[in-house]
């Protein structure tokens, strides 16, 4: 699961893979669709159940393998999440409907989930699904909007937070997306020259 230079990846058999670059797991729940921005190579990394286990372990979850029905459940949460946050990652607003769904959807899980801890309020879900739920509530309730982003390459569509300190992170890995421009800008360079 680590490439050479000691990076944890998840590869996949079609030769993509996943990393974890989010900084937060509710974003890595958003990222488990690769190239987002581009309809014909957009892939779903969580196809079923296997996959989602493979990947929970992957990013630190615990990784019982999901029913079908709750496959269902997470795949809608995801796409609702990415509908709230994926604006604001771009300096804009979610729609209020979107906002709205997202919210009954939470609202949901936290009305069943346990109590760990009551102060500071600490609470737990019952599986993966309801975890990753908790963990979006904490992302919207508990992030700085202002560090969310996209990645800068037009086709990756990943989001993270900016956790440095003078808020200039624009790649989802430097390694990845940031050598793909630099290769892509030093062969636009090189090809102006040859004219
Ligand atoms: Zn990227």
């Amino acid at each position: 699961m680590s490439t050479t230079d000691g990076r944890q990846v998840l590869r996949y058999a079609d030769g993509g893979w996943a990393e974890a670059i989010a900084g937060h797991p509710a974003l890595e729940l958003v990222n488990t669709v690769s190239w987002r921005p581009d309809p014909e190579r957009t892939v779903d990394r969580l196809p079923d159940g296997a996959a989602v286990a493979r990947w929970a372990e992957f990013v630190g979850l615990d990784h019982t393998e999901p029913s079908a029905k709750t496959l269902g459940e997470l795949r809608r949460l995801r796409e609702r999440l990415h509908r709230v946050v994926q604006p604001l990652a771009v300096g804009g607003q979610p729609e209020a409907a979107d906002v709205e769904a997202l919210r009954r959807t939470l609202v949901r899980v936290v009305a069943r989930a346990e109590v760990a801890a009551v102060v500071p309020l600490e609470l737990r879900g019952k599986d993966l699904y309801d975890e990753l739920a908790l963990a979006a509530w904490h992302l919207l309730e508990r992030e700085d909007a202002r560090r969310l982003r996209q990645c800068a390459a037009d086709d990756c569509g990943w989001l993270f937070l900016d956790r440095t300190k003078n808020r200039s992170r624009v790649w989802c890995s430097s390694a990845d997306c940031g050598n793909r421009d630099r290769a892509r800008r030093h062969y636009a360079r090189r090809t102006a020259q040859q004219r």
